[in-house]
């Protein structure tokens, strides 16, 4: 039997991924804290373009700030070109899993200059880069082997940065991947992520495909897939989301549940319980017209629902499941959600 959801625990809806005005988001940190809180979330995950910043003086008995920051690759495209045709940038989340992390070690001066430019086009936000740290950055603490450039997108840097946040205590997510244009076989750059986003509400339209390279590719054990806001501006606030099971709202409980995979993403429809037993999937949702079982080999099994308004399913898959399972649920709206891939065998 394979429980696709955790099923203990408190449930605490997070926005995992979110901007202030440290880098180009529209609210401070407290606003946007009170945004998410007055939709009934209890986690945020500030990620800031570049720029990691903590923000514990948000922390109360109902609301936990996870500290994190955006990083950018650059294709290789800007070396022959430094404004080539379409967008070409690879981001990935860093959120920090040990308390008290304050240390960045990946700054890079040109993104992290571009903020601290903003004086230009206005107000320079009271958190923006610090000349020292765009100065430490040019100096040594960049792990690229352009030292007056930025970070270039290919698999030796990618994995470094990602091994190297990781033994410094952050989790690491890859964001927007079709925005991103990242081709199927560009899944296999990757090492070590934590996550991938399977929707984004900034650049409308990931899908969870390149999800299931990652986990069919085999160098990422226990990737998970999140959805998330992307939040620069109101009206992204509270589109997609994670929900986490936990014991308690502290760092420790919460850092564990992510890391262990105990949540899953959505932008609208609950999940309560999802099971394999055998070949039969039996599942709990809020009214949806469609789940689907799906494996590495494409979808195992499914069930369709003009109207299940008991969200009550239980179907039997149309073959053996290979490599690994997902479920996935949608709404008549074409809301989703979607459990993390669990591996068999
Ligand atoms: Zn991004
Ligand atoms: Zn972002």
């Amino acid at each position: 039997m394979i429980d696709l959801l955790p099923n203990s625990g408190n449930e605490y809806q997070a926005c995992l991924h979110a901007h202030t005005a440290v880098s180009d988001g529209e609210f401070s940190p407290a606003t946007l804290k009170a945004r998410y809180q007055a939709l009934g979330y209890s986690v945020v995950a500030f990620t800031d373009h570049e720029l990691l910043r903590r923000h514990d003086e948000l922390a109360d008995d109902s609301f936990l700030p996870l500290a994190g920051l955006e990083v950018t690759f650059w294709s290789h495209a800007y070396e022959r070109d430094p404004r080539p045709p379409i967008i070409d940038q690879v981001h990935m989340n860093l959120i920090a899993v040990k308390p008290g992390l304050d240390a960045q070690p990946w700054l890079d001066a040109i993104q992290c200059a571009r903020y601290a430019n903003r004086g230009e086009r206005g107000p320079v936000p009271p958190n923006a880069c610090l000349p020292e740290e765009i100065e430490a950055a040019r100096q040594e603490k960049h792990i690229v082997e352009h030292p007056d450039k930025s970070r270039y997108f290919d698999a030796k840097t990618v994995r470094t940065l990602v091994r190297e946040a990781r033994e410094a205590g952050f989790i690491a997510a890859l964001n927007h991947p079709v925005w991103s244009h990242l081709s199927l076989a560009d899944a296999d750059a990757f090492e070590g992520l934590w996550a991938v986003e399977v929707y984004n509400r900034d650049s409308e339209h990931e899908r969870d495909d390149f999800y299931d390279s990652l986990l069919r590719g085999g160098r990422n054990p226990g990737l998970c897939c999140l959805a998330t806001d992307d939040a620069h501006c109101g009206y992204h606030i509270g589109c997609g989301w994670t929900m986490i099971r936990a014991p308690r709202l502290d760092l420790p409980s919460i850092a564990d549940a992510l890391e262990m995979g105990q949540f899953y993403a959505s932008t609208g429809p609950t999940l309560l319980s999802v099971r394999l037993e055998g070949d039969i999937v039996r599942a709990e949702t809020s009214p949806c017209a469609t789940v689907r079982l799906i494996d590495a080999k494409g979808v195992a099994g499914r069930q369709d629902a003009a109207d299940n308004e008991r969200g009550i399913w239980e179907f039997q898959l149309d073959r053996e499941p290979h490599g690994y399972v997902r479920f996935v649920a949608e709404d008549s709206k074409g809301k989703t959600a979607w459990t993390n891939g669990r591996k068999l065998g």
